[in-house]
């Protein structure tokens, strides 16, 4: 049984600048199945975001434009639908949470009012039942006295119970989806692991699918079904979380994990990956990671290397395995 909820296929997303075109996305395609948490890997800048801000038409036009490609929600092409229909898919069965819980609150009403806005805006309900709704939610993620807490204002918050706010606001029509941007990467390591439990649940309470975007590989070993790593636009490898942690391929994802603390393994010291990201106006030739990686041959500098299947659901695109 397909039980594929988001298809992306072949998305191009560029961003028309006066110094040149910026292939932010170029060419990925991946699928979200029913209930599975897939988190999208890579350094800032290598296309998680602009991918994510794709698959609900949110890009910046100008100058971004989202040239090719399709976006299928139950085949439904997200791409190419009315506007009015991707209002009612945004916020309700595709919802989003933004890395910075800060910019993303009003300071000026109270968090009550803000949660309970979203759910009047969707559900159409009225003032107190939407406020009911709104104390529920806020109470299912861990907010503590929340019905006290509904009339506080945002800076009356630390950063993670505004986080948890923010997931509260997304749930406030059961998305089926829900596409989280770097939700921990403003948080301390206790608030974060907190904050990973929630999405852990929801998962699996809610059999939500997660889209899960970050730069730490470390913060999705715990809710991983499967893992994509991005590098300059493209997919550079993807697998289940088994795959890419027990047996990483390509040359950029050794160099992720080499930037992570292993304590077990008595490596205290981190290797960082050597050089820069590529400008995405005017890419390497070939292997675009190829400048920084020190398995390069004559060919990564000449021919883009194609997806090959190592087994299963894990494939990586590299020519050490062409
Ligand atoms: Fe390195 Fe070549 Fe593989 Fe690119 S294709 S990751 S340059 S070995």
């Amino acid at each position: 049984m397909n039980n594929t909820v988001l298809e992306v296929k072949h998305l191009k997303t560029y961003f028309f600048t006066r110094s040149g075109v910026v292939k932010a996305v170029d060419g990925i395609s991946f699928g979200l199945r029913k209930g599975e948490s897939l988190c999208l890997v890579g350094e800032s800048g290598c296309g998680k975001t602009a991918t994510a801000l794709s698959i609900l038409r949110l890009i910046d036009s100008p100058p971004g434009r989202i040239i090719g490609g399709e976006i299928l929600y139950h085949g439904e092409d997200l791409l190419r639908c009315s506007s009015e229909r991707l209002r009612q898919i945004r916020g309700n069965r595709i919802a989003m949470i933004f890395q910075d819980p800060q910019t993303s609150l009003n300071p000026v009403f109270t968090i009550g009012d803000q949660v309970a806005e979203q759910i009047k805006l969707h559900l159409r309900l009225k003032h107190k039942p939407a406020m009911e709704r709104a104390l529920y939610l806020m109470e299912q993620v861990g907010i503590p006295q929340a019905r006290e807490r509904m009339k506080d204002y945002p800076h009356q918050f630390s950063g993670g119970m505004k986080q948890r706010v923010m997931i509260a606001a997304a749930l406030s029509c059961e998305p089926e989806i829900l596409i989280a941007d770097e939700p921990t990467t403003a948080l301390d390591t206790t608030i974060k692991a907190q904050i990973l439990d929630i999405f852990r649940d929801l998962k699996q309470e809610r059999n939500m699918s997660i889209l899960f975007i970050t730069h730490d590989l470390g913060t999705v070993a715990g809710i991983a079904d499967r893992i994509i790593v991005m590098y300059g636009g493209r997919v550079a490898e993807a697998g289940t979380a088994l795959d890419i942690f027990d047996q990483p391929k390509h040359p950029y994802t050794h160099g992720l994990f080499n930037c992570l603390p292993n304590i077990s393994a008595g490596r205290n010291r981190l290797t960082p990956i050597p050089g820069m990201i590529p400008s995405l106006i005017d890419p390497p030739e070939g292997c675009i990671f190829n400048p920084r990686c020190e398995h390069r041959m004559p060919i990564c500098s000449e021919e883009r290397p194609k997806e090959v299947v190592l087994s299963g659901e894990h494939f990586v695109a590299c020519h050490l395995y062409s």
